[in-house]
């Protein structure tokens, strides 16, 4: 829901500026429409209902993978489109992965979202009406930003957005930022007041490869990103999540997982694996062996590594999969 809208909506309508407040207390709680806002007057409701759109998007298709995961498709007002996940895990997690952007601007070679056109960013309210979609099916507990688009391109939307996020049940610890390196945006989520985690999308331990596979490497190299990310550790004293996307042949060797050992710190990095997702790139996924020996390989220079579950690659949710193919 727009707030803006909503509140220049009440003041035009003569009321106070607390109805405002009552009704995101409602959208935060999940309720479906206006009418379930029994503390507001009927005739108000009425008139919210008219004048203010209960959602900035529409829902245009939702899928529901074997393993729990939803994938739901949206429209902006102005036909953009824009997908989210939830993802349910057997502990009892509930984790949103949501979009900052429709389309993605950088031409990483490897992901889905990449190959289709640059939308434009998101508003505060486009981010936040994807996580509210969900939290009208169930209670919420995290979120990621690592759906469509790169969020420190979006920060000041991105940031609005998250400051809400607690009222809907997912508190900033619980919220991660995953960036491809956008070395002024690391720089500024550092200095935010949320301690919201951070994510680096690394996928390759030397600037030729990366380069390759992630062209935005030209202009934010390696050691600037990991720089950035330092002083991110600095201020925060929490650990970064580095992700690699395990791509068979290409930086899953041996002497990879080696280099990238010696490139980061074990006392700063968390390293999470990735299986790579099909789409219909020139990649293979690394096969669960060159996986297993990447991680050991790592785990025996001291890190903490895991190997990403992977969530919802039957309806195509799966990270690098939202591409929008629905009608895009
Ligand atoms: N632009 C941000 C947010 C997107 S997050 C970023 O790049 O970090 C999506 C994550 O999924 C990134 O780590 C991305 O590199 C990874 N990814 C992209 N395509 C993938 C694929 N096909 N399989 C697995 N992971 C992929």
């Amino acid at each position: 829901m727009d707030l803006d809208l909503l509140s220049t909506t009440l003041t035009a309508a003569g009321e106070p500026t607390y109805r405002a407040k009552q009704a995101w207390a409602w959208q935060a709680r999940g309720v479906p429409d206006w009418d379930a806002m029994t503390d507001l007057p009927g005739d108000l409701r009425a008139h919210l209902e008219r004048e203010v759109p209960f959602s900035t998007l529409t829902l245009e298709h939702e899928a529901t993978a074997r393993d729990g995961t939803v994938k739901a498709l949206f429209r902006t007002a102005d036909g953009r489109p824009v997908e989210a996940v939830l993802m349910r895990y057997r502990d009892g997690r509930r984790s949103l992965c949501l979009s900052s952007q429709s389309g993605c601007p950088l031409t990483c070679t490897f992901c889905a979202t990449g190959t289709m056109a640059f939308g434009r960013n998101l508003t505060a309210w486009e981010i936040l009406d994807q996580a509210l979609h969900f939290r009208r099916i169930e209670e919420v507990d995290h979120c990621v930003f690592m759906g469509m688009g790169e969020p420190m391109m979006n920060l000041d939307n991105v940031l609005a957005a998250c400051e809400r996020l607690p009222d809907l049940g997912v508190t900033h610890r619980r919220t991660a930022i995953s960036t491809v390196g956008w070395v002024p945006g690391i720089d500024r989520l550092a200095k935010s007041d949320m301690p919201i985690r951070l994510a680096l999308s690394l996928h390759a331990p030397d600037d030729a490869l990366r380069s390759e596979i992630m062209p935005v490497n030209d202009r934010h190299g390696i050691m600037d990103v990991l720089a950035a990310c330092d002083r991110w550790y600095d201020r925060r004293k929490r650990m970064v999540f580095i992700e690699y996307v395990m791509l068979g042949g290409v930086n899953d060797r041996y002497e990879q997982a080696v280099a990238l050992g010696r490139l980061l710190d074990r006392k700063r990095h968390k390293i999470n694996l990735i299986p790579y997702n099909p789409t219909d790139s020139r990649y293979d996924g690394s096969s669960p062996e060159a996986i297993a020996v990447f991680r050991s390989v790592l785990e025996r220079q001291g890190y903490n590594v895991t190997v990403r579950l992977t969530r919802g690659r039957d309806i195509d949710a799966a990270c690098g999969q939202l591409a929008a193919r629905a009608g895009a």
